[in-house]
């Protein structure tokens, strides 16, 4: 095994830029810079590209060109959405969401509390599902938005989306998902959800950091959060960043081509990996419902670990892996959706998530299952009251 190779089991935090990706982003980088919004060719013909990957990432999703706002990321798309709701129905002063949403959510959340509005977090139940009619008794008449993630990036569950669109629908109240986990690894389609509003990031699709974008159904009443030029039919100011959004679209039509395959190999990788942990390791446990759920997730309680030092032994051996989302790691806090699903700081302190991709092998799952044992045992040891009792004698003694 080459020392070099990286064994990658955090395509929830981020993904690889796809080859096919990097080369039509390229020219756009090089002889393509010009400013599509110029008058002369250098930048005219900057139009068509962007044009055809905005047609690539609405196919994606099953919804039309006209629909798509193109962003710097999935957190501004999230950030649009529920500020757009709120500047479009001003006498609506209500949000309704779940306490584990990724931070881009929660955060942007609670500064619009701070700012007076009435936010209702609501809870899971130990398995990370929601409860339908703590649901439906959260809608108000003054809600404006409802904003639930389709899927967890810390355990991979799936909420019911479309359920919830047709109670919010019923109610004329919009619905927004955040649906950044979802792309490459199920099948996207607006229409089927009945959402209006829906964030999507490139990164997490094998394009680059730093451009995503807001579905808009037809009709909805929307308010763009940058504003400035003209860009995006007046809907997000801001000189396009024509190499990002020429490759989103590539990345998306890749996800679009690979997502039904990959659902099923995914699924089976993601399954051998997670019954070899619980069967081999003693005292694991899966954190959240087993279905519906992402194909490529898992996120294992792995009890007397602490996460942080399990994630630096495999950092050790090229293994990379998390120990709740990215946007916490490198904090000792506990995940605020594990401790959401009702587990104690320990157990979520305890917790690593795995999360695959189109280039995750069957090699790479067994490289981590031949080591994964022998580095639970040793931490345990370490950390065993039997051993510190032992060491702190030893040390009494010198
Ligand atoms: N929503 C979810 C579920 C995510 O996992 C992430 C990224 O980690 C985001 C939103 C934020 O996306 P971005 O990194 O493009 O701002």
């Amino acid at each position: 095994m080459p020392a070099s190779k990286t064994y990658y089991f955090d395509s929830n935090a981020t993904t690889s830029v796809a080859p096919e990706v990097l080369s039509a982003m390229l020219p756009y980088l090089t002889e393509n810079w010009g400013n599509p919004s110029s008058p002369y060719r250098l930048g005219k013909r900057l139009v068509g590209p962007i044009e055809h990957a905005r047609e690539s990432v609405a196919a994606l999703i099953g919804a039309d060109s006209t629909e798509i706002v193109f962003t710097s990321c999935g957190t501004e798309s999230i950030n649009t959405a529920l500020t757009s709701a709120l500047y479009t129905q001003p006498h609506k002063r209500h949000i309704v969401t779940t306490a584990v949403e990724h931070s881009a959510t929660k955060n942007c959340c609670a500064a619009l509390e701070a700012r007076g509005y009435a936010v209702t977090y609501l809870p899971v139940n130990r398995d990370g599902t929601l409860d339908l009619k703590l649901f439906e008794q959260s809608l108000r008449p003054d809600t404006a938005i409802v904003s639930i993630m389709w899927a967890n990036n810390e355990t991979g569950v799936l909420f019911p989306i479309a359920q919830l669109a047709a109670l919010c629908r019923a109610r004329g109240i919009l619905i927004h998902t955040d649906a950044v986990q979802v792309p490459g690894k199920l099948k996207l389609d607006v229409n089927a959800l009945g959402v209006d509003l829906l964030s999507l990031s490139a990164h997490k699709l094998h394009g680059p950091k730093g451009v995503g974008l807001l579905y808009v159904r037809k009709g909805t009443p929307f308010q763009p959060l940058i504003v400035g030029g003209h860009q995006e039919e007046g809907n997000r100011g801001g000189t396009e960043n024509v190499p990002y959004i020429v490759a989103f679209g590539r990345a998306a039509e890749l996800a679009r081509a690979h997502t039904e395959e990959s659902q099923r190999r995914l699924a089976a990788l993601r399954d051998t990996l997670e019954n070899e942990i619980l069967q081999k390791i003693p005292h694991t446990a899966r954190n959240g419902a087993k279905e519906p759920r992402l194909p490529n997730t898992t996120s294992i309680r792995f009890a007397g670990v602490e996460a942080e030092a399990l994630l630096l032994m495999l950092d050790q051996l090229n293994i990379c892996a998390s120990s709740g989302s990215a946007c916490t790691t490198g904090s000792v806090a506990p995940s605020h959706v594990l401790t959401a699903m009702g587990l104690t700081a320990a157990e979520a302190r305890g917790t690593i998530r795995f999360s695959l991709d189109y280039e995750t092998t069957p090699e790479d799952v067994a490289y981590l299952l031949s080591h994964l044992p022998r580095i639970v045992a040793e931490l345990r040891e370490a950390t065993s009251p039997r051993v510190i009792a032992r060491a702190t004698a030893a040390a009494a003694a010198v």
